[in-house]
């Protein structure tokens, strides 16, 4: 009997997600999904397409990057995906891509101010851009650099995981993150979107102002909040 076969199904399903909502093309993105309770996650192969993914090709590694179950090498960003797991705790899915919004921004080295409400809904604050990465760091061991640069940026900031699901790393891309695998993909796509209203935004008005503090604040806790109302009980 496979163990991990339901969190093995679960990193398959939202790695489909990834093409459905045209976060990436070729194999250019990886979702894992993370079992606090075993202390491993499965993640995509490496290299593997989209149309050739199974859920027993799914690997399952710890958070040392060790794989612990599968035959195929996992996910070339997978130490990226252990140090996040591991530094911030309560996540239990991760998704990067490629998407070309969001790596317009990270490749403009911004932050993304709050314009709208569409993204004080998902967050109350500007989606961070980590600095560029240092040569040490990338000589060292770029893929877990890139997890303690995302770490770094968020403790610098005094910024809580829990309530900014995206980070954009300078000159690569987003990561997003959520409490479920396909939870980080719905964040991933958010973010796509976020990047996108903000490009256009500034494309008509270079100097556009975010949005006011009292309308942020009320997006957020309508739906995040101790008093929200957002949905269906
Ligand atoms: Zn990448």
């Amino acid at each position: 009997m496979d163990v991990y076969k339901t969190l093995r199904e679960e990193a398959f399903e939202a790695n489909l997600e990834i093409p459905r909502r045209n976060l990436a093309i070729y194999t250019w993105g990886n979702v894992s999904a993370f079992d606090p309770g075993k202390g491993v996650f499965a993640i995509k192969p490496s290299g593997v397409a989209y149309n050739d993914l199974t859920p027993d090709s799914m690997v399952i590694v710890d958070l040392e990057a060790r794989v612990v179950d599968g035959t195929l090498n996992p996910s070339s960003d997978t130490k990226t995906h252990c140090v996040l797991y591991r530094e911030f705790p309560g996540i239990l899915g991760i998704i990067h891509t490629h998407s070309p919004y969001a790596v317009a921004w990270a490749q403009a080295r911004k932050s993304v101010p709050v314009y709208g409400t569409t993204h004080a809904d998902h967050g109350a604050e500007e989606i961070p851009c980590t600095e560029v990465m240092d040569p040490e760091a990338v000589k060292n061991d770029y893929e877990l650099e890139t997890g303690n640069l995302i770490v770094k940026t968020f403790r610098q900031r005094d910024i809580n995981p829990a309530h900014i699901s995206f980070v954009l790393v300078a000159g690569h891309g987003p990561f997003a993150w959520g409490k479920s695998a396909a939870q980080s993909v719905y964040h991933g796509a958010v973010l796509e979107e976020i990047c996108k209203m903000a490009l256009l935004t500034l494309n008509l008005d270079p100097l556009a102002k975010p949005l006011p503090e009292h309308i942020t604040r009320k997006h957020w806790e309508r739906k995040h909040g101790p008093a929200s109302y957002y949905g269906q009980k």
